[in-house]
Formats: C-alpha cells, structure tokens, sequence
C-alpha cells in the first residue's frame, strides 16, 4: 500500500488499545472520529466502548478531542454527550485542522493518536499531519454515499473492513 495511506496500527476495538503503552511511548492526546468510530453513523449516541476508553485516557491525562468533518451543531451534541471537547468541519483528510486541532491540545502531532474508521480522511489526514495513526473498523455497515465511495478506494487498495457490528 502506498505508505501515506497506511496506518501506523490496525486494531479490532477501543478496548484492545493500550493507553498505558502509548503513554509511556509518548501520546499525550487523542484526536478521535465521531461517525462510525465512537457514534453509529448520523447519531450522536456514544457507545459504551468509547466512554471506557475516555475514562482509560482520562486516568492518564491523556487529552481526547472529538476531530470530525461533521458541522459544529451536530458534533458539538455528540461532544456533549461524551463529555469532551470538539473540532468539527475538521475537513480530513486536509492535514492544516489536524495541525490545528493539535496546537489546541498543547502538543505536538506525534503526540498524538488519530483514532477513526476511514483509510481517506482519518488515515491519511493524520499520516499528512505527522500524527501516530490508528484505524478501527467502523461500527456499523450505513454509511454516507460518499463514504461508500471511499470505502470502494479502500477495497481497491486491499482494505476490507468488516463492521463492528452488523
Ligand atoms: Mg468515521
């Protein structure tokens, strides 16, 4: 795969990361995608599952930011709902908000993990801003006819992903 496209770690959940070994490697702050990564896709319900992980990450100090392209009023509910804060119209995979979204944080972008379920926004934005990048499979199979086209590129560069759950 070409290397801007590949993320650093492919993990199976949000449980199976290890905050304590990224802590100790250095992470300092999460940048996190809403749609299908933390919240089925169009909602603003957060999964039991990400509260988890924010409550791990949160014990560590380690920041979370909520970085989705969704506009300020529906990810400034789902923000709400998870209790952190956010940065919406992110515009990923464009790397200048990520660089942004990181100087809010206070850090620098290999400080920082950039945690979603798309290979062409969240993955190659956060491999464009020099973040660490982490690719989860999306939670569910709806999605948005553009992310549908995406996930078509994905395949045709040998990603397949099978949802969360189905
Ligand atoms: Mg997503």
């Amino acid at each position: 795969m070409i290397p801007i496209l590949k993320p650093d770690y492919s993990v199976e959940s949000l449980q199976v990361l290890n905050l304590k070994d990224w802590h100790q490697k250095g992470i300092r702050g999460v940048l996190i995608d809403l749609d299908n990564t933390i919240s089925p896709w169009r909602k603003t319900t957060i999964t039991q599952e990400a509260f988890d992980f924010f409550e791990r990450a949160a014990v560590l100090e380690i920041q979370v930011l909520l970085f989705s392209n969704a506009a300020a009023a529906r990810a400034g509910v789902a923000a709400a709902n998870a209790k952190i804060p956010f940065f919406p119209s992110a515009k990923k995979p464009l790397p200048w908000k990520f660089k942004q979204a990181v100087k809010t944080m206070g850090l620098k972008p290999q400080q920082v993990l950039m945690i979603g379920d798309q290979i062409f926004t969240d993955t190659l934005g956060g491999n464009l801003a020099g973040c660490v990048t982490v690719l989860l499979p999306p939670l569910e199979a709806n999605e948005y006819g553009g992310t549908k086209i995406l996930r078509f590129m994905e395949r045709m560069i040998g990603v397949k992903q099978k949802p969360r759950k189905s």
